[in-house]
């Protein structure tokens, strides 16, 4: 499983070194692929889809990551039991609960969330970086920015 310790030890890192099959596309939203390599999610297309490589394919998208949480809901709902989550943060409209989707939009995010902090791909600084809940809702701005955890797959 996991850990914070293991999360911080990627602080800094490009995706170009988690990333073995050697998917990097700098036009690409890279936070779900991130996610996916990191806690071995292999859901609808990969990396492998997108180039030939040796290693382990994960997860590139988003929308194909959230139907597959144990759980979802709003960030505010979060039950307080649920100390390692994903966290999701786009606007609110473009998330279903009940049917557990979001629509497939630019302006959506995915990191991991593990006992108070948020670890995720910052696409614009290019690397692994730590934030704490208040500063990842500041991700996007309104009404961009609702959150929701959805429960690790
Ligand atoms: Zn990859």
């Amino acid at each position: 499983m996991i850990t914070a310790l293991d999360l911080d030890a990627l602080l800094g890192r490009e995706i170009t070194s988690i990333c073995t099959v050697g998917y990097s596309n700098r036009n690409d939203n890279r936070c779900a692929h991130f996610v996916s390599h990191v806690l071995g999610y292999q859901f609808g297309f990969t990396c492998r889809g997108m180039v030939e490589g040796p290693g382990t394919p994960a997860t590139i998208r988003v929308h194909e990551l959230f139907p597959h949480c144990a759980s979802v809901g709003t960030w505010e709902s979060k039950p307080a039991i649920l100390n390692r989550c994903l966290v999701f943060i786009t606007k609110a409209p473009n998330v279903n609960l009940s049917a557990k989707t979001i629509v497939n939009v630019p302006r959506k995010h995915v990191g991991i969330f593990i006992g108070g902090s948020i670890w995720h791909y910052s696409n614009t600084r290019d690397q692994v970086v730590k934030q704490t809940p208040a500063e990842f809702s500041r991700h996007y701005a309104p009404p961009d920015n609702a959150m929701f955890y959805g429960e690790m797959p």
